[in-house]
């Protein structure tokens, strides 16, 4: 199948093929393939847009296999855009083929419907009680909530973005999020369901115009000119990058306002209390791909979380975990055979708990029997004094 994948040829012609990307790649680490590997997929991206090869099964799958985890794009001395090549590569797939069948449209397009997603979500709580649901299988929380706490505004200083799926299954941890934003004094407001859903999965899976609406909403649905603080890092890369993604003035402000919650922090440490408590044990960082490679913010998680805890680094350069927002679930053996390095190096580390501050990949690595917890629920536990896990 001849299709045009639209790529700058110049962002194209960037890439060397040197090769210093591979040992930053998951799933070319893994499977040790070059059809898997940064290179490989820029060489197959290169072929056919200049026709040389059509696009088929070969090319979609190296193309599906990316975690568009953007481990390779610091380790790239030519600074290639591989992520923005693999969204437009997608995109191209997805406007030009049958790359994303109905179903799967469908089922994006309800993580932007947030009423029917928490019904939906808390129906799926009553099955996995009823044990008609194989958890495990398909990496769901061990148990989800049937009903979730409200979310309370305090202010109006600062709004925390709670997402979809990150708030039907975790809302506990905005919560523990607020408790600290709060202890600096700071009020904290909510956009509520029209500003739930980022689009960052939409984005990633090629469909550009559900990512594009979603984003209008958000934006619309969020107060003008406080910060807008994230806690979780896929849903914060894609907001910082709206100004590209919509291409507009508008767009582009909002984005400026964007931070991870631990950047804002960590930006005026000394607003948040003295420890009362630290804890003993160490805790192992494992940073979010889209924290470390694309917002270049998990030092702020090491400033704000070292007051409270010692803390473990992991000795894989912020490798991939293999959650990828919906990759765990599309592509699960690969997925697993990521972790599986992951939780090696977590195992060698000696650490008992992890923080990550990403949904997906908390629950991931949750799903391989690690104890998870993101960062600021454990700043919160020591604030109150309750036990680590
Ligand atoms: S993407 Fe960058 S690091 Fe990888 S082969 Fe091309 S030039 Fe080298
Ligand atoms: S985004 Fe991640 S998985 Fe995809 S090619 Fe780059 S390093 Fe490999």
């Amino acid at each position: 199948m001849t299709i045009d994948l639209g790529l700058d040829p110049d962002e194209l012609a960037t890439c060397v093929s040197c090769g210093l990307c591979l040992p930053h790649c998951p799933t070319f680490r893994v499977t040790g393939d070059e059809m898997r590997s940064p290179r490989g997929r820029i060489a197959l991206m290169r072929a056919v847009e200049t026709g040389a090869i059509e696009a088929g099964d070969e090319f979609v799958d190296a193309m599906d296999t990316c975690v568009q985890c953007r481990g390779c794009e610091p380790a790239c001395p030519s600074s290639v855009p591989f992520g923005r090549l693999m969204t437009d590569t997608r995109v191209a797939l997805a406007e030009q083929t049958s790359y994303q069948p109905w179903w799967r449209r469908i089922g994006y397009r309800t993580l932007g419907n947030h009423r029917l997603l928490l019904a939906g979500s808390s129906l799926l709580a009553v099955a996995q009680r009823l044990r008609l649901v194989p958890s495990r299988r398909l990496g769901l929380p061990a148990r989800l909530p049937i009903r979730r706490p409200a979310l309370r505004s305090s202010g109006c200083d600062v709004v925390l973005f709670t997402g979809c799926v990150m708030d039907a299954w975790m809302r506990d941890t905005h919560l523990a999020v607020q408790r600290v934003i709060e202890s600096t004094g700071a009020g904290v407001t909510f956009l509520g369901a029209e500003g739930a859903c980022c689009g960052a999965l939409h984005d990633h899976a090629g469909l550009a115009d559900q990512a594009h609406a979603l984003a209008e909403r958000v934006i619309a649905a969020t107060p003008p000119d406080i910060p807008v603080l994230l806690d979780s890092a896929g849903c914060g890369a894609a907001m910082k990058d709206y100004g590209r993604l919509l291409g507009t003035r508008d767009a582009a402000a909002f984005s400026s306002r964007v931070l991870d919650v631990h950047e804002w922090l960590a930006a005026d440490i000394d607003r948040l209390p003295e420890p009362t408590r630290v804890f003993d044990e160490p805790v192992a960082v494992q940073d979010a791909c889209h924290l470390r490679h694309v917002q270049g913010a998990h030092d702020s998680v090491r400033t704000v979380l070292g007051r409270y805890v010692p803390i473990v680094e992991l000795a894989d350069d912020g490798l991939c975990c293999g959650a990828g927002g919906a990759y765990s679930v599309m592509q699960p053996e690969l997925a697993a055979a990521i972790r599986e390095r992951k939780v090696g190096f977590i195992d060698r580390s000696g650490a008992r708990t992890v923080a990550s501050a990403n949904p997906g990949c908390a629950m991931h690595l949750q799903a391989a029997g690690l104890c998870v917890r993101h960062p600021l629920e454990i700043v919160d536990a020591a604030m109150r004094g309750l036990p680590l896990d």
